[in-house]
């Protein structure tokens, strides 16, 4: 197989981790490259998540390498199998397939035997002290640490307390297993750091087997060791876990991967941690983690987010050592970008007001042609029913509209889209002088919104005919929080959700093609926005999310990019 980059003078751009890829790869200290994707499945992925599989898988891709999934599972009280399956439909969805499915729970057996063999070395002990006694004698950055009295126990008690720890003979927290390396060192990840804890906690997947448990950093690097992962990618905060991972490695003998870290994506008016996103769902503030306002994956694919849009995304965020918070305006810009070009356009009424055409022949209907995507010629053209009752928006009438208004007003014409021009005659109103339907009259020449003379109808409004629009509720997002960056959220995160985030409109009309469309379908509403259909609808009654407004502020800011 040929190692030649598949991108070479494509779009992908290279960042520092593609150019060491590239130079390993020329040296020869690899000849194949394999990566992996390592969450912990104790949570759903947000688009955080999306950023580490786009780059992982698609370093995998772009260099005719491999990618695994591996779920770092060692902490069995948070982790549950829903989670698994959340993680492995996302990546999917996202447009990947990993080489291999791997547990870091499977190598349970392989990480107690390199325990031991660090405890034979003189590398390892049995410590007594509680969890609370050894961040108390941990020191600071700027004081060292306190030996524990139980550092320099012998191997022989060392083994002989280690086994006793997995057998079951002590209480949960009372006794752990710490690597011995320098209480004094600047960095407080090497000072005697705990590698496996005694928990009594059923495991999603070893079951009732264990007792004790290994530590995230006595287990990552050993579990790319033992896939031979040649590029270990995680993000910038196990930067100072680094020297562990070396040293585990490196006292262990075993094969080393290198640990490259990047800048992890922040997004504004989001937060990005699987605790907080938790902490939503748990508290009810969201429906779920697919609720479309949150940055999850599954969240994102209900609010009508493409995977291609996603991907899009990351490609522009690129990859760098610097941490920011990107503007959120940029992946809606992405999302409008791909919708564009593949979303069929079509006429949804959100707050409707009846209009009668007068002069239209009762019960007559007459079909017009519509085209299904102006930017997508191939998507053809439809056929929409037209009659004499219509549904308009409310907002394209105004009784004393101020200059420039162009849309429908008493007396004045406005050209209804693929239809006709209409002219309003007059404004029914209620006893409250609520305005409750408008009489028109429409001119039977201006079929397709053509006008036979020098006209000139300024106003195109959207419609759809009375008898055969379908129900339908439509959702309105908007951000969840009301500040810009997490870092600005003082106290409790969840003072600052925005208590708007979410507006619901329940009397809104479809033209009828809408009434077959299944779950996860895209279009765009034409003059409103772009809307995703909704597993909550029924057949009574649809239910569309808005996926983003049409409006685009950051158009020219992504071309310039290309
Ligand atoms: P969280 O802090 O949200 O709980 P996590 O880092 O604990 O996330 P993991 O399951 O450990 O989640 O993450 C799996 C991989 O995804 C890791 O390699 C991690 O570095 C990466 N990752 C997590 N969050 C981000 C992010 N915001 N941007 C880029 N990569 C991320
Ligand atoms: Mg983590």
């Amino acid at each position: 197989m040929s190692n030649v980059p598949s991108n070479a003078g494509g779009s992908t751009s290279r960042d520092f981790i593609r150019k060491i890829v590239e130079e390993d790869l020329a040296s020869g200290k690899h000849s194949q490259i394999q990566t992996r994707f390592p969450p912990e499945p104790n949570g759903y992925l947000h688009i955080g998540h999306a950023k580490s599989i786009c780059l992982n898988f698609g370093i995998a891709q772009e260099y005719q390498g491999k990618c695994n999934l591996r779920f770092d599972d060692t902490n069995p009280s948070k982790e549950e199998d829903e989670y698994v399956r959340s993680i492995q439909e996302d990546v999917r969805w996202l447009g990947f397939e990993w080489d291999k499915i791997l547990f870091a729970s499977d190598y349970f057996d392989q990480l107690y035997e390199w325990a031991i063999q660090l405890i034979r070395k003189g590398k390892a002990y049995v410590c007594d002290l509680s969890a609370e006694e050894i961040r108390q004698t941990r020191g600071t950055l700027r004081e060292p640490g306190v030996e524990s009295p139980y550092r320099n126990r012998s191997v022989e008690e060392n083994l002989d307390l280690f086994t006793r720890m997995r057998d079951g003979e002590f209480p949960d927290g009372s006794k752990t297993l710490r690597a011995k390396i320098d209480m004094a060192s600047p960095n407080i990840n090497m000072r005697d750091p705990v590698m496996y804890r005694i928990m009594r906690a059923h495991h999603h997947r070893s079951g009732d087997k264990w007792l004790i448990y290994p530590m995230y950093d006595f287990t990552h690097g050993q579990s790319d060791s033992i896939e031979r992962i040649t590029h270990s990618l995680c993000t910038l905060e196990f930067e100072n876990h680094r020297p562990l991972y070396d040293w585990f490695c490196e006292e262990l003998e075993i094969y080393h991967p290198r640990q490259i870290e990047f800048a992890p994506l922040n997004l504004t008016y989001t937060v990005m941690s699987k605790r907080r996103l938790r902490q939503l769902v748990e508290e009810g503030r969201v429906s779920g983690w697919d609720d479309p306002r949150m940055p999850t994956i599954s969240g994102l694919r209900r609010r009508g987010y493409s995977p291609e849009s996603i991907r899009k995304f990351c490609e522009k965020v690129g990859i760098s050592k610097i941490e920011g918070v990107v503007d959120l305006q940029l992946l809606e810009a992405c999302l409008r970008e791909h919708l564009n070009q593949t979303a069929p356009r079509v006429m949804a009424v959100l707050n409707p007001l009846k209009v009668t055409l007068t002069n239209w022949e009762q019960g007559r209907v007459e079909y017009l042609e519509a085209v299904n995507n102006p930017e997508c010629p191939e998507d053809g053209t439809r056929q929409i029913p037209f009659s004499g009752e219509l549904y308009i928006e409310r907002d394209d009438f105004m009784e004393n509209p101020p200059k420039k208004y162009f849309r429908l007003q008493p007396g004045k014409e406005v050209r209804l889209r693929w239809g006709y021009f209409i002219k309003c005659e007059e404004v029914v109103k209620d006893a409250e002088g609520n305005i409750v339907e408008l009489r028109c009259t429409y001119d039977p020449e201006t079929r397709g919104g053509v006008s036979p003379d020098a006209r000139k109808v300024k106003g195109t409004i959207h419609w759809v005919s009375v008898p055969h629009a379908i129900d339908a509720e439509v959702r309105l997002y908007n951000n969840l929080f009301t500040v810009p960056s997490a870092a600005e959220m003082e106290g409790d995160f969840k003072d600052y959700i925005n208590p708007n985030s979410l507006e619901v409109l329940a009397n809104c009309k479809l033209e009828p093609g809408l009434a077959s469309v299944e779950p996860g379908y895209r279009c765009q509403f034409e003059r409103i926005g772009y809307f995703c259909c909704d597993p909550d609808s029924t057949k009574e009654k649809m239910v569309f999310n808005r996926t983003v407004t049409l409006k685009d502020t950051w158009a020219k800011e992504l071309k310039k990019g290309e």
